[in-house]
């Protein structure tokens, strides 16, 4: 590449997921030269297809707004919770939330989305390089060489000031620099499909997420892509997982909706159309989120569970920030570590914010209140709130989220409403 300057581009990105467009299109609108390699070629498979509200702020920021609206996508205005035979439930209605630009939001077929996000950061002027892997990544104190080979065995590489690894779990620095931890309390397993099918919620918001949880401590997921096609999915706890009979992937998920009535009867009529996958230990953290020269963006750094669908929120609000860091570390030509500590703290507020709903989502007492049809409305409200993305609300929504928490406590102990979900060792808590 040119030889002009020490350094090819200002900056690169590892991977064309949502994190990796959103810091492109954001370095690239702030006039740095940017490279962008991702290994696939668009548009492709990926998981995570069900939006929370905070990732219309972002959408908006990238200037794809209007470009996601003309997709048409099934609109999400929150969550249905159900119990396995149905006997409890309530809806979860971002609409009430006040702290957001915008309640709803979107399913989204993430072929098509990350497409569009890709093309806006091509727009924008990055250098977009599909089909393209990174193979390593050296660190020199003043650049970072960037290795790459093509899905058609060519191999090159880059120099550049800094880059922004939004590689997803692939984690290509986190993994380098060994710097993945486990998350000892999420051992979960998701088996998944789509299918036609199914049928939509009967009312007028017919596609929202369904959370069906099931009487032990695993849980399913109905996300609309399309007008047709239905994301089916379960997730389980690894001791879970072991307790069904063996067999092909497509068997164990058609048994885990035979034992699940509410699954059994939506499942009735419907048609498998995509091939089944299994994802294992996805749930992860990093010790730092940035280190001389680098950031981690997206799954690249931490990834939760996939209860609350909060996975495409972060991945583009750290991507958008990431590009800010690096904005103005080129403007002072401070690109280390200690430059980039207050994205570091953000990115783990944000995730540490999640992790505690989300472990709690694994304990049959945070069901019993979740899943209650009359949940306290304020504190559930302040709950919807920060499930709807915003991790950073107001202090009084904080205060009231921690509250709920401290019923959860209580209704460990003693119930405070009726218990509806297994306890017994074989329903599968892991943290129990
Ligand atoms: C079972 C399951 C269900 C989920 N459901 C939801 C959901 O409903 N809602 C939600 O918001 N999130 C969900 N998620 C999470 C969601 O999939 C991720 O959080 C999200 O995709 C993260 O975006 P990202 O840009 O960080 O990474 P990714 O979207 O994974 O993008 C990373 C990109 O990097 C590319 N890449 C990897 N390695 C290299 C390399 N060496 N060189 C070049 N390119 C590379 C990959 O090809 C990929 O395109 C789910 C996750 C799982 C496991």
């Amino acid at each position: 590449m040119s030889d002009r300057s020490p350094y090819d581009f200002d900056f690169a990105v590892v991977g064309g997921g949502p994190a990796g467009s959103a810091a492109a299109i954001s370095l690239a609108s702030r006039g740095h030269s940017v490279i962008l390699f991702e290994r696939e070629r668009f548009p492709r498979f990926h998981i995570g297809e069900s939006l929370i509200s905070t990732a219309n702020d972002s959408l908006t920021q990238l200037g794809v707004m209007e470009d996601i609206e003309a997709a048409s996508f099934p609109q999400k205005w929150g969550a249905r919770l159900v119990s396995h035979d149905g006997s409890t439930g309530r809806g979860v209605d971002f609409a009430v939330v006040r702290e957001v630009m915008r309640g709803q939001t979107w399913q989204v077929g993430r072929g098509e989305f990350d497409r569009i996000l890709l093309e806006r950061a091509r727009r924008a002027g990055t250098d977009v390089r599909e089909e393209h892997r990174i193979t390593t990544c050296e660190f020199a104190t003043e650049a970072v060489t960037l290795s790459f080979e093509t899905a058609d065995g060519r191999t090159g590489s880059v120099r550049v000031r800094a880059v922004v690894d939004a590689s997803g779990r692939a984690a290509v620095i986190a993994r380098k620099l060994g710097l993945r931890r486990d998350e000892p309390r999420l051992p979960n397993i998701a088996i998944f499909a789509h299918y036609s099918g199914v049928p939509r919620l009967p009312d007028d918001r017919p596609d929202d997420i369904r959370i069906v949880a099931r009487s032990d401590a695993g849980w399913f997921w109905l996300i609309p892509i399309t007008k047709d096609l239905m994301s089916v999915g379960v997730v389980l706890p690894k001791d879970l997982y072991a307790q069904l009979p063996q067999g092909t992937p497509e068997e164990r998920l058609q048994q885990s909706f035979a034992d699940t009535p509410v699954m059994a009867e939506l499942m009735r009529n419907a048609k498998r159309e995509w091939p089944v996958r299994v994802e294992k230990d996805f749930s992860y953290s990093t010790s730092k989120y940035a280190g001389d020269r680098w950031i981690l963006a997206g799954d690249a750094g931490s990834f939760l569970d996939p209860v609350f669908s909060t996975g495409v929120a972060i991945a583009l609000e750290s991507g958008i920030e990431a590009a800010a860091e690096l904005d103005r570390a080129l403007a002072r030509n401070d690109f280390s570590e200690r430059a980039f500590a207050a994205f570091s703290r953000r990115q783990r507020r944000r995730y540490e914010t999640f992790r505690r709903f989300v472990i709690g989502f694994y304990t049959p007492e945070f069901r019993d209140l979740f899943y209650d049809p009359h949940p306290p409305k304020l504190i559930f409200r302040s709950v919807v709130t920060i499930l709807a993305g915003r991790w950073d609300a107001s202090l009084r929504t904080r205060l009231m989220s921690r509250l709920f928490f401290v019923i959860v406590a209580i209704q460990r102990r003693f119930p405070l409403t009726r218990r509806r979900f297994r306890r017994d060792a074989a329903a599968g808590y892991p943290g129990r």
